[in-house]
C-alpha cells in the first residue's frame, strides 16, 4: 500500500532543504516567469479557491520546467490592506503583530505543503518597510509626473469599512469586500489619472495573449463610446449645461434636460417654491445605491426645477428636470433627453407628460425607436442619414463637438484606514502640497494601538500628533503630513516587478533583471481581478514605462483567468457551512490527490464542482499509479508504447492549452492500460512519472528516485522517443467512392468508420467527389478499405 504521508513529508522536507527551484536571476539562459496572484494573509488561512489558483498556475510552471526552462515561480504576501486590517480588528490584535503570525501560518502550514515550485528566496511582503518604501516612491513619481492629484469629488464611501473605495471596488452598489451598500460622499481625495491611459489600455488589449473573457471585462469597464458634447444655455442665468450623447443625430428631438440631483448647478436651478420638494427628493435619492438608481426596470422619478434651457439649434425653451436615474459622476451628470429615440427618456416623458418629438423616420407605433436612420423634423438636416450628420457634427454648431467618453474613471487611491503605506505628502501653508523627498522615504507607518477607524472621514493617523506634525521639506517651516494611506491595490500593482529584486535597498527593481525576466511570461489567476488588479497593474506599468523606468508597457504577456469552484453543486459560503479547508485533505487523502483532483474535476478555465467522492476516487488513482510503478520490470507491449506515445501528445497539448482535466484523464487511461500488462519497462514508468509530475509532484519524485533518478524529476525533461510508435499507431485506409478508388486517408489505427468518413470529407482530393452529395451508405472493412456510396 502506498504510504502517501511518508512520501509527501519526505519530499516537502527535501524541497525545503534543496535549491531545486531557486533561480539565478542574473545568469539564467532560458528564463520563464511564471506568476500567480499572491495572497493576502487574513482570516484563518488560504481557502480552497486560493489553492486551486496556485496549483493551476504551478502545473504550468512545472510543465515549462520539464521543457527545460528556468522557471521562476515567486510568491509573497499582499499583507497591507483592509482585508488584513479587518481581520486584526475582528480578533482584537494589532496588525503589526497579527500579520507576521498569519504569514507564518500561510507559509509553513499551507504554501510549503502544496508542492509548488516556489522560489522562497525571493519572498516579498508588501507591508515591510523595504517594500512600501518603493510603493511610496511610485506615488511620488506619479505625483511629479502630474498623474496623482488631490481633488474634491463625489466618492464611494463604505460605512462599514469607514473608508472611500475606488469605482472598481464597488460591485453592484456594494463594497467589494464587506458587501455593505455604498454611500456617495463629497470628499477631498487623492486620484491617479488612469483615464489619461484609457485609449492605450483599450488598444493594447488587441496585442495581449489573454483569455478573451478577461479582455472583454476590461473593454467594457473602460467603456469607450464615441459621440458628441452638446452645450445648453440656461435661460436668464449665466449657466451652461454640458451633456454627452452617443446620438447627436437626434439633437432636434431634445424636449427637456435631466440632471443628476448632485449635479453642480442643481441648487442654483431649483426655483424658490421648489426648494422644499427638492429636499425631500434628494433625501430619498441618498438612500438608493447606484445599481438601484441605474436599474433599467425600475420606474424613474424626477422633479421639475422650474428653470429652462435654450435649445442651441432651434432656440426652443426646454424644461430642466432632475432625475434619480442620472448619476453625477457618469458622463457629465446631465442628460439631453430625446424621448422619441431613447427608452429611459421615453418612460420618463410618458410618466411626467413631457413632449415627445420624433426626429428619425419610422412608424410612429415603433417609438421609442432607437436605431439610426433618416433624420426628419430636423430643419435643414431633414432627409440626412444619421451617420452623415454625426460625421459633420463639428460643423453644425459651435454648441456641439465630437467627443469620446469613457466609463473608466480616475482611480481613487486615498484610504481613511491605518494598515497601509502612508501617502508620502506634506501640506505646508507656504508651499502647498509637497511630496516627501525620495531620500526621506519610507514615511514609516507608526506602530500604535490607536488605529480603529472612527468614521469621521479622517484616517486614524490624523489622531496621531507625532505623525501629523512635521517640517516642510521645502521651506523648513512646520507642516502637516497627509494621514490617509494608499489603496491596497497600489501595493499589488507592482509586486511582480519587485520579485526580480527582492530586498534591494537601492532601487525598486534592477533594470537588467527586468529586461531578462519581464514582461511576465504566464500569469494565471481569478477573473474577479480583471478590472481591479489587472487594470491597475497595466496602468502603473505604462506610467513607469513613460517615466523611463521600464522598457515595456504591458506587464503580462499571457494571462489565463480560471473559473470558480463550487461544492456539491452549490456556491461555497461560510454561512452555508459548505466551505472546503484544503488542510483537511492533506492528511486524509494527500496533497497529490488534492492537486490532481482539483485539476481533474472540471475545465480549469471554467471551474469545477468539488465532491468528496471525487477526492476518494483520485486517492485510489494515486494508489494505482504506485502499483503500476511497482510492477516487475520487463519489456512492455507495443500497444502500451503506442498508448504512451498518444498520452505524451495529449498531455503536452492539454497543458499548453490549460485543459488540465483532459491531461489527467489521459494519464488515467494510460494507467488502466498499463495495469493489464504483466511487466513494465523502466523508461515507461519514468515517463509516466514525468507526465504526472505537474499534477502529483510527490509520488512522481518518489518514483523517479526509486528508479535511479537524481535531484528533482523536473530536471529530467519531458518524455521523448516515442515518434516511431506514433507511426505504428496510424494506418492508411484506401477509399473508394461509388466503387472507384479515389484516394486514401491516414488515421489512428483505432479509428472507427465515423472518423474515417470525416477524414475523407476533410481530404481535398476525396472531398470533391463527396461534397454536395448525400452519403447513402458506407462500407468499411477494418484496416483494409472503405467504400462510400454517394448520390
Ligand atoms: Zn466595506
Ligand atoms: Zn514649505
Amino acid at each position: 500500500m502506498y504510504d502517501f504521508k511518508k512520501v509527501e513529508r519526505k519530499w516537502m522536507d527535501r524541497y525545503e532543504k534543496s535549491d531545486y527551484f531557486s533561480v539565478n536571476l542574473d545568469k539564467s539562459n532560458k528564463p520563464f516567469y511564471n506568476l500567480m496572484m499572491f495572497p493576502y494573509p487574513s482570516a484563518s488561512g488560504l481557502h480552497i479557491g486560493n489553492m486551486y489558483s496556485f496549483i493551476g498556475a504551478d502545473v504550468y510552471g512545472r510543465y515549462m520546467k520539464l521543457q527545460g526552462y528556468d522557471v521562476y515561480e515567486p510568491i509573497g504576501f499582499d499583507a497591507f490592506g483592509i482585508h488584513s486590517e479587518n481581520y486584526a480588528l475582528k480578533v482584537g490584535k494589532n496588525p503589526f503583530e497579527l500579520t507576521p503570525e498569519s504569514i507564518k501560518y500561510f507559509r509553513d502550514e499551507q504554501l510549503k505543503k502544496i508542492g509548488n515550485i516556489f522560489d522562497w528566496s525571493s519572498e516579498v511582503i508588501t507591508s515591510s518597510q523595504d517594500y512600501y518604501k518603493w510603493t511610496q516612491w511610485i506615488f511620488v513619481k506619479l505625483f511629479k509626473a502630474g498623474l496623482a492629484e488631490k481633488r474634491n469629488s463625489t466618492v464611494n464611501w463604505c460605512p462599514s469599512c469607514k473608508t472611500v473605495l475606488a469605482d472598481e471596488q464597488v460591485i453592484d452598489g456594494k463594497c467589494e469586500r464587506c458587501d455593505t451598500e455604498i454611500q456617495k460622499k463629497e470628499m477631498s481625495q487623492w486620484f491617479f489619472k488612469i483615464t489619461k491611459y484609457a485609449d492605450r489600455l483599450l488598444d493594447n488589449l488587441e496585442k495581449l495573449d489573454w483569455t478573451e473573457v478577461t479582455k472583454n471585462i476590461q473593454k467594457s469597464w473602460i467603456g469607450r463610446s464615441e459621440g458628441a458634447t452638446v452645450f445648453f444655455q440656461v435661460k436668464n442665468k449665466d449657466i451652461e449645461i454640458e451633456t454627452f450623447t452617443t446620438r447627436p443625430d437626434t439633437v432636434y428631438g431634445v424636449t427637456y434636460l435631466v440632471l443628476a440631483p448632485e449635479y453642480k448647478y442643481t441648487r442654483e436651478l431649483i426655483v424658490q417654491d421648489k426648494k422644499e420638494e427638492f429636499k425631500t427628493f434628494i433625501d430619498r435619492v441618498k438612500k438608493m445605491d447606484e445599481a438601484e438608481r441605474t436599474s433599467i426596470t425600475r420606474s424613474k422619478n424626477g422633479m421639475f426645477t422650474g428653470s429652462y434651457a435654450i435649445h442651441p439649434l432651434t432656440g426652443k425653451k426646454l424644461p430642466i428636470w432632475i432625475g434619480d436615474y442620472v448619476l453625477a459622476d457618469y458622463g457629465t451628470g446631465a442628460v439631453m433627453a430625446v424621448p422619441a429615440h431613447d427608452e429611459r427618456d421615453y418612460d420618463f416623458a410618458k410618466k411626467y407628460g413631457l413632449e415627445i418629438k420624433q426626429v428619425i423616420d419610422c412608424d410612429k407605433d415603433d417609438l421609442p425607436y432607437i436605431e439610426k436612420g433618416i433624420m426628419i423634423n430636423s430643419e435643414e438636416y431633414s432627409g440626412w442619414k444619421s451617420e452623415d450628420f454625426i460625421e459633420k457634427i463639428d460643423k453644425v454648431s459651435y454648441c456641439m463637438r465630437k467627443t469620446v467618453n469613457y466609463h473608466l474613471h480616475d482611480w481613487c487611491v486615498s484610504r481613511q484606514r491605518y494598515w497601509g503605506p502612508p501617502i508620502p505628502i506634506v501640506y505646508c501653508d507656504n508651499c502647498g502640497i509637497v511630496p516627501v523627498p525620495e531620500k526621506d522615504l519610507p514615511v514609516k507607518l507608526p506602530q500604535t494601538d490607536d488605529f480603529v477607524p472612527d468614521g469621521s472621514g479622517l484616517a486614524p493617523l490624523a489622531r496621531n500628533k507625532d505623525f501629523v506634525e512635521t517640517i516642510c521639506p521645502k521651506c523648513g517651516k512646520p507642516a502637516k503630513r497627509e494621514t490617509d494611506v494608499s489603496d491596497n491595490f497600489l501595493d499589488s500593482a507592482w509586486y511582480f516587478l519587485r520579485y526580480v529584486s527582492p530586498g534591494d535597498s537601492e532601487k525598486p527593481f534592477d533594470s537588467n533583471r527586468v529586461k531578462k525576466w519581464l514582461p511576465v511570461d504566464m500569469y494565471i489567476g481569478g477573473n474577479e481581478h480583471a478590472n481591479l488588479h489587472l487594470m491597475y497593474s497595466r496602468f502603473i506599468t505604462m506610467a513607469l514605462h513613460d517615466l523611463g523606468y521600464l522598457p515595456f508597457e504591458e506587464p503580462f504577456r499571457s494571462f489565463r483567468g480560471h473559473g470558480l469552484i463550487i461544492k456539491d453543486g452549490q456556491k461555497m459560503s461560510k454561512s452555508k457551512g459548505n466551505t472546503v479547508n484544503p488542510n483537511d485533505y492533506f492528511d486524509t487523502h494527500g496533497v497529490d490527490a488534492l492537486r490532481t483532483y482539483l485539476m481533474f474535476m472540471g475545465n480549469f478555465l471554467e471551474g469545477g464542482d468539488f465532491r468528496d467522492s471525487g477526492m476518494d476516487a483520485t486517492k485510489r488513482f494515486i494508489n494505482r499509479v504506485w502499483d503500476v510503478s511497482n510492477m516487475p520490470e520487463g519489456e512492455s507491449s507495443t500497444e502500451l508504447k503506442i498508448k504512451m506515445a498518444e498520452t505524451v501528445d495529449k498531455v503536452r497539448y492539454s497543458i499548453e492549452n490549460i485543459k488540465y482535466n483532459t491531461a489527467v484523464a489521459a494519464i488515467m487511461e494510460f494507467i488502466n492500460e498499463a495495469m493489464k500488462e504483466k511487466c513494465i519497462e523502466r523508461k515507461i514508468i519514468l515517463d509516466l512519472a514525468r507526465l504526472l509530475s505537474p499534477f502529483a509532484p510527490f509520488i512522481s519524485e518518489e518514483i523517479h528516485e526509486t528508479k535511479g533518478g537524481k535531484g528533482t524529476i523536473l530536471d529530467s525533461g519531458f518524455p521523448k522517443g516515442y515518434e516511431k510508435y506514433k507511426e505504428i499507431a496510424t494506418i492508411v485506409v484506401p477509399v473508394q467512392i461509388n466503387g472507384k478508388m479515389r484516394g486514401k486517408v491516414e488515421v489512428n489505427k483505432d479509428a472507427g468508420q465515423k472518423e474515417i468518413l470525416e477524414k475523407a470529407q476533410e481530404d481535398k482530393n476525396l472531398a470533391r467527389y463527396i461534397e454536395g452529395k448525400d452519403v447513402k451508405k458506407v462500407i468499411y472493412i477494418k484496416d483494409k478499405i472503405m467504400n462510400i456510396i454517394v448520390k
